[in-house]
């Protein structure tokens, strides 16, 4: 299901853009500097490319295949599959399991966001729990990946994006352009700086207002990905009880912290993307624990009760333009 507006503005002062629905959920692409609209479509072919082949809803995908051989047989895969699942365990190690790609049997089980989203029972999740281990993943010669168990299955939901959105930084460079914002949901890049040489200024939305225009900051960057993850776009409620989509692979119920949501600042949007989900799952005290750990990372964390707290390096990027949120020491 692929909606594309094609390009607009060609001609003007305005960039030239192109949107469409991707990798399941809304992209677009700004140029400042060319007007050549060929660069738009190769961007949009590339993401394509990703999406065919590490789609879960695609049956005959890359990612499909492994699920499918879980326990079976090592299945070939392209390099880009490969490359995105190394770093997904990576992550894993990194955030000693926070992030951990193997997630897919507890996703599907909520189904959040889907037809057949629903609260599981404790013996289900228990029974899931058991398959979800990224060191049963094995990155073989050859481009081979096989998930020792069956009933296991990698969900590359919260990583993918980010690559698409290095992939498209790649090609928007390839091409010359200089001044550009890639925009995958909750993943923006944005690519050297605005015309005036000034930085880019990226809102960090509001968690709390439906107002998809209000914000809560903004975060001067230049050559950057800002990546946000937060329990307000995708989730069901029943009974009062709010269910999202950010799992905590430890318990397999969604993430029960006081993050309500987090932005990761990085130089890669694979990084980012990554990184966010697993802060999100650490809370904020481990979180900014290992992002002050990491080098090139920087956060800033919204929490229920409505204050903020950012990772030392970001104090010369982050501005607080909301009186609402009140900036706090953990
Ligand atoms: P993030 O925090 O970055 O990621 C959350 C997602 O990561 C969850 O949705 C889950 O998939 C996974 N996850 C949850 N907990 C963990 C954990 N502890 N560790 C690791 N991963 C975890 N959505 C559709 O509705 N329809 C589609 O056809 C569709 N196709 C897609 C195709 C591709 C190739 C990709 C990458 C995604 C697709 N999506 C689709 C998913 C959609 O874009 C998601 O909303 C998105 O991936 C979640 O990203 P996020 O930035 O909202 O949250
Ligand atoms: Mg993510």
């Amino acid at each position: 299901m692929v909606i594309l507006s094609g390009c607009t503005n060609k001609g003007t002062n305005e960039p030239l853009s192109k949107d469409g629905f991707m990798l399941g959920t809304f992209v677009k692409i700004k140029l400042y500097d060319s007007k050549n609209e060929e660069i738009l479509d190769k961007a949009f072919e590339r993401l394509r490319e990703i999406e065919n082949r590490m789609s879960l809803n695609i049956v005959d995908s890359d990612l499909s295949k492994i699920n499918n051989s879980a326990g079976i047989k090592p299945v070939e895969v392209h390099e880009d599959v490969y490359y995105v699942i190394k770093k997904a365990k990576e992550f894993a190690e990194i955030s000693s399991g926070a992030f951990d790609p193997t997630i897919e049997p507890i996703v599907k089980l909520w189904g959040i966001g889907t037809a057949n989203e629903r609260v599981p029972s404790e013996e289900e999740i228990n029974n899931k729990l058991k398959k979800i281990d990224y060191n049963k993943v094995q990155l073989l010669e050859g481009n081979r990946v096989f998930l020792e168990e069956s009933g296991m299955g990698l969900d590359l939901g919260g990583i993918a994006k980010g690559y698409g959105a290095d992939e498209v930084q790649k090609i928007l460079i390839e091409n010359g352009v200089k001044s550009a914002i890639i925009d995958l949901g909750g993943n923006v890049f944005g690519l050297g700086s605005r015309l005036s040489g000034e930085p880019w200024k990226i809102a960090i939305q509001n968690p709390f207002s439906d107002n998809r225009g209000s914000h809560i900051g903004t975060l001067a960057i230049h050559d950057m990905s800002v990546v946000t993850s937060g329990d307000y776009e995708r989730y069901f409620e029943e009974e009062g009880v709010k269910y999202h989509h950010i799992i905590d692979s430890k318990t397999g119920y969604p993430a029960n912290n006081n993050v309500s949501g987090i932005t990761v600042l990085s130089r890669y949007s694979i990084d980012g993307d990554a990184l966010s989900t697993a802060f999100y799952v650490l809370g904020v005290s481990d979180g900014l624990a290992l992002a002050e750990e990491i080098e090139g990372i920087e956060v800033v964390y919204i929490t229920k009760d409505k204050k903020l707290y950012l990772s030392s390096g970001i104090i010369n990027v982050f501005e607080n333009t909301n009186e609402e949120f009140e900036i706090s020491i953990p």
